[in-house]
């Protein structure tokens, strides 16, 4: 099934006018100084399809934090360096703890549960921080490409905020390096993670980045092939199970899309073989997920029939 950009426009509209109604029902990150500063009432969206056709509503123009939205591309790279070896390092199940939790490196001994959470996203950023010259660069070059777009950039002010206090992420790369699961530096892997985290991106943007996900790997315009046959069904189902941490679930029986959120307050939906959706609003619900950009694809997936289900 196909469908035109254009026909979403007055949806999204919609839900743009109404997002206001949850300003206030939840609060900016807080543990990346910078970040706490941004403006929480905002809300953004955009929706890139198959035919090249892009919707958007509200901010779709501003650059945010993604965040951990980051780990969907980190992986995909990573994943052209070392398919087999990743998943020896790392799980591809849900941790059902939050994102940012170290009990589960203690018990599965140093092997995180997916890629999502901080410490797997820690190993995936090792593999990069070992194979490519200049990790930050790669990803942001990737993410060039695949977004169509020259100004997607590391905002580099907003790594060194979070560099500043990223303690637990420092504790969680010492335990995978004790446990043999970091072949890099813990800091240098740190300032890598760190510095993906930190990429600087629009809704418009985000939704063409996360397009070739919902056309097997394939760039929509040119058709070329952007990653591997099969890379974004595995790639998909992982952000189904273990895009939205603990509340996976909660996502998948309300929206029922693979997903990714980040602390900045974006979320990246795909709908398979047919579009990409990017939303964002800075405050998050205890457990970190954008609290309008939540509903937002909540009402968009029902009133636009997008559930995988
Ligand atoms: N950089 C953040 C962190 O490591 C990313 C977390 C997130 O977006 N969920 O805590």
């Amino acid at each position: 099934m196909t469908t035109a950009a254009a026909e979403l426009a007055p949806l999204l509209a919609s839900i743009a006018e109404d997002a206001p109604v949850y300003f206030g029902q939840g609060k900016v990150n807080g543990s990346i100084p910078l970040l706490a500063k941004v403006d929480p009432k905002q809300f953004g969206i955009a929706v890139a399809t198959l035919d090249g056709g892009i919707a958007t509503a509200g901010a779709a123009n501003v650059p945010f934090s993604i965040q951990s939205i980051s780990k969907v591309f980190s992986l995909c790279l990573a994943l052209d360096y070392m398919e087999g070896d990743l998943w020896t390092r790392v799980g591809r199940n849900p941790s059902g703890q939050r994102f940012n939790s170290l009990t589960r490196i203690e018990q599965e001994q140093g092997r995180p549960m997916n890629p999502f959470v901080n410490p797997g996203a820690l190993v995936v950023a090792d593999c990069l921080t070992e194979r490519a010259a200049t990790p930050v660069h790669t990803l942001i070059g990737f993410l060039r490409k695949l977004a169509h777009s020259q100004r997607v950039n590391c905002d580099y002010e907003v790594a060194k905020s979070e560099l500043s206090t990223a303690f637990r992420n420092y504790a969680a790369a010492a335990l995978l390096k004790d446990y043999g699961n970091l072949r890099c530096d813990p800091r240098a892997v740190v300032s890598a993670y760190t510095h993906f985290c930190a990429a600087s991106m629009t809704c418009v943007e985000l939704a063409k980045a996360a397009l070739p996900l919902a056309n097997d790997g394939r760039d929509a315009k040119s058709g070329a092939q952007l990653l591997p046959a099969g890379r974004a069904r595995r790639v998909n189902s992982l952000m189904l199970t273990c895009g939205l941490y603990d509340a996976a679930g909660d996502f998948a029986y309300r929206v029922g899309l693979p997903a990714k959120s980040g602390v900045g307050g974006g979320i990246v939906a795909v709908v398979p073989n047919r579009m990409a959706i990017a939303v964002w609003s800075p405050e998050l619900d205890a457990l970190g997920n954008s609290v309008a950009g939540f509903a937002a694809l909540e009402r968009l997936a029902r009133d636009a029939d997008l559930s995988v289900f």
